[in-house]
């Protein structure tokens, strides 16, 4: 079981190792518990707990009893074909209760703040009396065994909060498989009564178009005076952004944001909004000092209060839906395809003889599709 709380105590672990304290007295460390980051040891063996049947689980969702929640989550990400059934079930049963959230997207390069703002738009929120839950996908993690925890430190005071509820994606996955973890964590969530989620990717590439699939409202944070290249971001993801934040626009860093600002603005007055009906508008803040960020989630208010009458928001709900169908299908077929035992044996040879230049591409791939079509069906079942 890929369970986010382990590899970061791996991590915890190998920090302590490389600055000389394993083995130490040091016996206290962070570990996540329930959607919180808390303080044990990291020794102690985890308790035996009782199995749970569905209705367990749905009634304690349905409670918004973050312990079952975390329970349900970490059965969500478990690669076991129980599990997924049951779990599968419990997503079912919650289905109902699920899509009233505000489901908002923040992405942006490594150290353009997204930790720092998510903890002060999160402490604000919660202040003002929501529940907030924070998802995070990190392609990185599966590298470096769970780099979340240098993030999620930062945000120490929202771990506190028992209205917060934080969780990393497991690493190890595809993007996809990260993309379907935080989508059905999204709705468990959402059914355990969360007024807001809040999902956080590092902008790196392809993992904000999969984050853009997600959410409703797409929050992209610049840094002030880099221009794109510099700021290591794609045209593609500043046209999907409904918000264009320019972060640490304080101090001396406050005329080149605003320079930044107008610079965006202007590129993006010639693109076609996001969100049709929603012209996207940059803005600056300092998430260190938490100017601006009342303004900002005034916008995405707003967002809300313009296009959920209109029916905007679940038209993209509906289209999100139907893509992701889409997706399953075609990883399902993609993954029968290569594993069919007659595809497997053909694949190297039709490959040859297509390198040989004796067979067209189009001739290879109808030989290997129609060996698969006449193979006998393979067991079912969804494996990522
Ligand atoms: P992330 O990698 O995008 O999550 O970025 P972090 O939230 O970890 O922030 C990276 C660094 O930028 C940290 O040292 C923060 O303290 C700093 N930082 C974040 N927001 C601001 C800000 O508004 N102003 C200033 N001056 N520094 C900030």
């Amino acid at each position: 079981m890929n369970e986010p709380a382990n590899s970061i105590c791996k991590t915890v672990r190998r920090r302590q190792r490389r600055a000389g304290l394993a083995g130490t007295a040091v016996s206290e460390s962070l570990r996540w518990k329930d959607g919180r980051l808390m303080s044990e040891e990291i020794s102690s063996p985890a308790p035996r707990r009782r199995p749970m049947s569905v209705d367990d689980y749905v009634a304690g969702i349905r409670a918004g009893d973050r312990t079952v929640l975390a329970r349900a989550i970490t059965l969500l990400e478990s690669d076991s074909r129980r599990h997924e059934v049951q779990a599968q079930e419990v997503l079912h049963q919650v289905l109902p209760f699920t899509g009233r959230a505000k489901r908002v997207g923040i992405t942006g390069v490594p150290g353009v703040g997204k930790s720092t703002f998510i903890e002060s738009l999160g402490c604000l929120l919660v202040d003002r009396g929501q529940k907030l839950a924070v998802l995070t996908i990190d392609p990185t993690s599966s590298r470096s065994g769970g780099s979340i925890l240098g993030d999620k430190t930062r945000m120490e005071r929202l771990c506190q909060l028992p209205a917060a509820f934080i969780r990393p994606t497991p690493s190890g996955l595809s993007l996809g498989g990260v993309a379907r973890r935080t989508r059905e964590t999204m709705l468990l969530c959402e059914a355990a009564g969360f007024d807001t989620i809040l999902v956080e990717t590092v902008g790196v590439g392809q993992t904000e178009i999969a984050l853009r699939s997600l959410v409703d409202f797409f929050l992209l944070l610049l840094l002030p005076g880099a221009g794109d290249e510099l700021q290591g971001i794609k045209k593609g993801i500043v046209e999907m952004a409904d918000l264009v934040a320019i972060n640490k626009a304080d101090g001396e860093n406050r005329l080149r944001a605003e320079l930044a600002r107008q610079d965006q603005a202007a590129a993006l007055h010639y693109l076609q909004p996001a969100t049709s009906g929603w012209p996207t508008e940059v803005v600056l803040c300092a998430a260190l000092t938490g100017e601006g960020i009342p303004e900002i989630w005034e916008r995405v208010e707003k967002f809300y209060g313009k296009l959920e009458p209109l029916g905007v928001i679940a038209r993209r709900r509906q289209d999100q839906s139907l893509a992701w169908l889409n997706d399953l299908i075609q990883d399902e077929l993609k993954r029968r395809f290569y594993r069919d035992a007659s595809v497997k044996a053909r694949l190297p040879f039709v490959q040859q003889a297509l390198l040989r230049g004796e067979i067209t591409a189009v001739r290879a791939a109808a030989a290997l599709l129609a060996a698969h079509q006449e193979s006998p069906p393979a067991p079912t079942g969804t494996e990522h």
